[in-house]
């Protein structure tokens, strides 16, 4: 029998999906058997309390590099230094989601779909995570009349024929719950496309039980985008996850961030991507780094994505090659130079798939482009967001 020394866990728990939640790290102690704490990372720890949440499934505790604070697992669900440090452009709801919400968690953006956050509980929590708002925040849990209210209002919105399961994570929903929300949907006829959002294949690959995939199965069409961000994330058993969707019919795509000093670089990039290809899941979408407060350090300039892009398509499978975006209050922008129309000083400025105007605050800093995108006036009708919003704001977090 193999014992996992960090947690003294015998093969039946590891491999146990609730056992891996229950037994998450959560506190310095815990988490020095695994690293060797940096004194940056020891501040963060205080520093975030309260503001945003960490913990770490003990099998995604155990891919991080013991010893090399840059670790890529490490720095997704460590806290780190530079998170508490003064982030002038960045928000707390960049894409103004509660805004669009008509009733609580339902993000009703695009016409024809909707993001249903079912919960606000995640396996891990992603330091740069695009709803560090809500994520990990008990104001943000769903009690089963919330839920039952935003399946109300997509039963009464016929326009709605593609709803998204996000959160938080849904597959930290039991297979019960799972079941039934799914056979809720299905059982709304304009309701075409029913897919999920979930981190789990990657940071608790156990939770893709057979059984769960029994339940998927029986309400097809049922796709589900995961979040691989790093090549160190391939593992084993997150192919046994991979495999287990595939063979039950699900389509699975992934969708990355792109993180300075994580992935943004060509050979990480392609590594990831044709692995994923491996795993039979397609890369989808590759996001450019939302303003949030407190991810300064990982933000790159938009022409290093753009750069990156040219270094991978037409050297490798077209398949494996996913669409570079920056999610805007007006929706998703593909950073190709038919929608970047230039840079204004320190601003992107972009049309949006409305027709819109989008500037995002993204200094270029000594980076030297091999995109050429000009220089141009900022139009006066383009939107940004308010800069001099506050840094961050968080409710106590659960
Ligand atoms: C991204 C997103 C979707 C899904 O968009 P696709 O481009 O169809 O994958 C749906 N709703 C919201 C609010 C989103 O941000
Ligand atoms: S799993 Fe997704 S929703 Fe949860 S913290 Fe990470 S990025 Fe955010």
């Amino acid at each position: 029998m193999t014992t996992f020394p960090q947690h003294n866990a015998s093969d039946e728990e590891w491999t146990d999906w609730r056992w891996q939640m229950r037994h998450r790290v959560n506190d310095e102690a815990t988490l020095a058997r695994y690293i060797r704490i940096t004194d940056g990372e020891r501040h963060a720890i205080k520093a975030t309390r309260g503001i945003f949440r960490w913990t770490i499934t003990p099998y995604y505790a155990s891919l991080m590099d013991a010893y090399d604070p840059q670790c890529p697992v490490r720095q997704h669900v460590v806290p780190q230094a530079p998170e508490v440090e003064p982030d002038i452009v960045g928000v707390v709801d960049p894409l103004d989601e509660v805004g669009h919400s008509p009733v609580k968690n339902l993000v009703h953006n695009y016409p024809d779909k909707v993001a249903f956050c079912v919960t606000s509980e995640c396996a891990v929590y992603c330091r740069y995570c695009l709803r560090k708002r809500m994520v990990g925040d008990a104001d943000y849990m769903m009690r089963k009349d919330e839920l039952r209210d935003a399946l109300g209002y997509i039963r009464e919105t016929p326009a709605i024929r593609d709803v998204l399961l996000t959160g938080g994570d849904p597959l930290v929903f039991s297979d019960a719950n799972i079941d039934w929300l799914l056979g809720e949907l299905r059982a709304i006829p304009h309701v075409e496309v029913v897919r999920i959002g979930s981190r789990l294949p990657v940071v608790n690959p156990m939770r893709i039980t057979p059984e769960l995939c029994a339940v998927l199965q029986k309400h097809h069409p049922v796709w589900l985008n995961t979040h691989f961000n790093h090549p160190k994330e391939l593992t084993p058993e997150a192919s046994g996850a991979a495999a287990r969707l595939a063979d039950a019919g699900v389509p699975v795509g992934n969708q990355s961030v792109l993180l300075a000093g994580i992935n943004d670089d060509a050979a990480t990039l392609k590594a990831l991507c044709e692995g994923l290809v491996g795993l039979r899941v397609r890369p989808y979408y590759l996001y450019h780094a939302q303003l949030i407060g407190g991810t300064a350090h990982l933000r790159t300039p938009i022409e290093k994505g753009m750069d990156l892009m040219r270094e991978i398509r037409g050297h490798t499978s077209g398949f494996a090659v996913p669409a570079y975006v920056l999610d805007t209050p007006d929706g998703k922008v593909p950073l190709t130079r038919d929608y970047v129309l230039g840079r204004s000083g320190d601003h992107v400025v972009m049309r949006t798939t409305r027709g819109t105007l989008w500037a995002e605050p993204n200094p270029l800093g000594d980076y030297q482009p091999l995109t050429s995108v000009p220089e141009i006036p900022m139009p006066p009708e383009a939107r940004t967001v308010p800069t001099g919003a506050p840094t961050f704001v968080h409710a106590e977090a659960v």
